[in-house]
């Protein structure tokens, strides 16, 4: 194992945030019982809170942020891993309570982890990262719910950030009629090229939502919240399913409980934080089997780890397509 090793720190100045670059040493890392030789992280919507403090990410100070990691594991007194195993971790308060991703040594627990499928290389594992664990949540949920191909269309809103690109791929693959819906007509030939069939404007679903507006879809995933999701619930069909997982255009949600109670919708919450190990196995795993590699490197740039502070802000300003990955 290093004896120093690169992090990147987030520390409290008063009311600022400083980010630097560090040297630590194994002693300097948090309990855990395993340690893994960080090879890839990533960086999601919420990283960029993290990173910017624009949201009350952290929760202790310091902090190494980043959310996710891949790896292979150093030194484990858990009997699930041995040294040599792959290995893949989303959330569970990393960069939050616990020490996170952007560092060349993680000490965790156990617990946390999951076994990297097969299929998978560290990098694909990140560029895949908690954004496309989280799509396949959602897929999840949809298909709990009972929504198939054969019930009508799918809407994923944000479709060309990290959940939506990842959502757009899965659902083309599966079978469905995918809608997406986005705020970058520049995307259009992109989103096709994932598997979407028809393109919305994200204008058309960020107005002032109607009660219940025309049938146009049996399901969507939607990471954009506020009207937005207001207006993807109301514009759900009979007995039709939304499952909700971000915020990027606000943490509100005016509706009225009329899609609800006349049309039998349904909003289906997704956490991926603190989301129990056998969903999370099962979500890899499905990852595995239905996204198509060379569609995830379509959607994937990787940026090196002093270039996660800008990567922060861009993804906050809406300008990062698809998904990134941080090279350890
Ligand atoms: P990205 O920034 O990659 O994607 C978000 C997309 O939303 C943007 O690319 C953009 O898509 C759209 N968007 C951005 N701002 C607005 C706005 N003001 N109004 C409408 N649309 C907007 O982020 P991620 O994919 O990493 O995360 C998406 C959301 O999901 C975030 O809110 C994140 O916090 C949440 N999330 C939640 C998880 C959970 O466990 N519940 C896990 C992972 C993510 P376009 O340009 O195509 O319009």
């Amino acid at each position: 194992m290093k004896s120093r090793f690169k992090a990147i720190l987030i520390r409290k100045d008063g009311d600022n945030q400083i980010v630097d670059d560090v040297e630590l040493t194994p002693d300097d890392l948090m309990p855990g019982d395993v340690t893994v030789a960080v090879a890839h992280s990533t960086v999601n919507f919420k990283d960029g809170l993290a990173l910017t403090g624009r949201s009350p990410v952290v929760r202790k100070f310091p902090m190494i942020p980043g959310i996710d990691l891949a790896g292979t594991v150093e030194e484990s007194s858990n009997p699930a891993f041995k040294a040599g195993d792959k290995v893949v971790l989303n959330g569970f308060g990393l960069s939050e309570a616990h020490y996170g991703g952007y560092s060349e040594l993680a000490r965790v627990k156990g617990d946390w982890l999951v076994p990297l499928p097969s299929a998978f290389t560290t990098a694909q594992a990140m560029a895949i990262g908690t954004a496309g664990y989280t799509a396949m949540l959602c897929v999840l949920a949809l298909e709990d719910a009972g929504v198939t191909p054969a019930k009508g269309p799918v809407l994923v809103t944000g479709a060309a950030g990290g959940v939506g690109s990842v959502a757009v791929a899965l659902l083309a693959k599966l079978g469905f009629k995918v809608i997406a819906s986005t705020g970058r007509p520049e995307e259009e030939a992109y989103l096709k090229d994932l598997g979407a069939s028809e393109i919305v404007a994200r204008a058309e679903l960020s107005g002032q939502p109607r009660m219940l507006g025309k049938e146009r879809w049996a399901g969507a995933v939607d990471s954009v919240g506020s009207t937005t999701l207001a207006n993807v619930i109301s514009q759900t069909m009979y007995g039709g399913a939304v499952a909700a997982c971000g915020l990027a255009g606000g943490m509100d949600l005016p509706t009225s409980v009329a899609p609800f109670i006349l049309r039998g919708v349904s909003l289906l919450g997704v956490d991926s934080v603190q989301m129990p190990k056998p969903r999370r196995v099962q979500a890899w795993n499905r990852l595995a089997q239905d996204l198509d590699i060379a569609k995830l490197a379509a959607m994937t740039k990787t940026i090196p780890l002093s270039g996660v502070r800008q990567a922060a802000e861009d993804i906050l300003a809406g300008k990062v397509r698809g998904r990134l990955v941080v090279e350890i």
